[in-house]
């Protein structure tokens, strides 16, 4: 599906990103990853894109919360890969704290990676894309786009704001071959939920069995988490040419927790 084009992920080196690049590169498609890591583990990453792709895999370790940084990564991705023709915000981060609480610091690292990197990549790619004639912007959104939930203001602020962002871009570009999509997972198994755990039993004084089951499932009626593979595969189908007439929606994948 996606021989000879190129696919950018940011915060493609763990969870959630590392499957859309695995699945995009399954699919033939060079890839810029991006997002951080020990740099060995990060060779291998690119070595096992590249073995599924028979395409070239690089990786940029542009720092989400740098828009010059941004702006180079796309740059980069176009001189040395070409495109980029799909582009994916994925780069997220998490901190559970009541408002009162709520560090200002994290308050704003949260809106520039989960939100402001978003717009400077698609301010950055839609011109290219513009010219190639095709592409695809896809954000991880999530279920805290639609729903909130107590103690995370900035995450959900955020990912109301990217709901809103895609829904604008879409309509700019609705004439020139790009659809612009959110994708919005409830409770996937990576590292981001894993690491939210001793912050949500110190907030809620649970315990950590208390937390998976009631806080987290709580909210998931099929009482089981999404996996990044199903994650990956929707992103996969918003690249075929089926999925053309998808743009400006924000795509569900929560065990009906949006439902209830
Ligand atoms: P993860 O922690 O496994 O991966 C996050 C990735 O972002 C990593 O590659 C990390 O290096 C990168 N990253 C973090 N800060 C960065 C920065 N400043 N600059 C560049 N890269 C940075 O998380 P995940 O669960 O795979 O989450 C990926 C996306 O999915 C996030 O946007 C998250 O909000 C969203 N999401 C996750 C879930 C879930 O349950 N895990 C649910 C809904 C939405």
């Amino acid at each position: 599906l996606l021989k000879g084009k190129t696919a950018l992920i940011t915060g493609s080196t763990s969870g959630i990103g590392l499957a859309y690049a695995r699945a995009f590169a399954a699919e033939g498609a060079a890839v810029m990853l991006n997002g951080f890591g020990a740099p060995d583990a990060i060779a291998d990453i690119c070595r096992t894109l590249s073995g599924l792709s028979g395409a070239e895999a690089l990786h940029d370790g542009a720092d989400m919360t740098d828009p010059a940084a941004i702006a180079a990564m796309v740059a980069r991705c176009h001189a040395d890969l070409g495109g980029p023709d799909v582009v994916v915000n994925n780069a997220g981060v998490q901190h559970v704290a009541p408002i009162a609480d709520f560090p200002v610091d994290r308050w704003d690292a949260i809106l520039a990676i989960n939100l402001s990197s978003a717009f400077h990549v698609m301010r950055a790619s839609v011109p290219l894309m513009r010219g190639a004639g095709w592409g695809r912007i896809i954000s991880t959104a999530s279920a805290h786009s639609l729903v909130a939930s107590p103690n995370k203001a900035a995450y959900v602020a955020a990912k109301h704001g990217l709901v809103g962002l895609t829904k604008t871009v879409a309509l700019e570009t609705a004439t020139d071959g790009i659809t612009v999509n959110c994708i919005s997972p409830g409770y996937v198994w990576t590292p981001l939920v894993e690491n939210q755990i001793p912050d949500t039993m110190a907030a809620r004084g649970l315990t950590r069995e208390q937390v998976i089951n009631d806080v987290l499932l709580a909210a998931q009626p099929t009482k089981a988490f999404v996996t990044p593979e199903q994650v990956a595969a929707m992103a996969v189908f918003l690249c075929r040419e089926e999925a053309a007439s998808i743009t400006g929606a924000n795509l569900s994948m929560d065990g009906g927790w949006t439902a209830a």
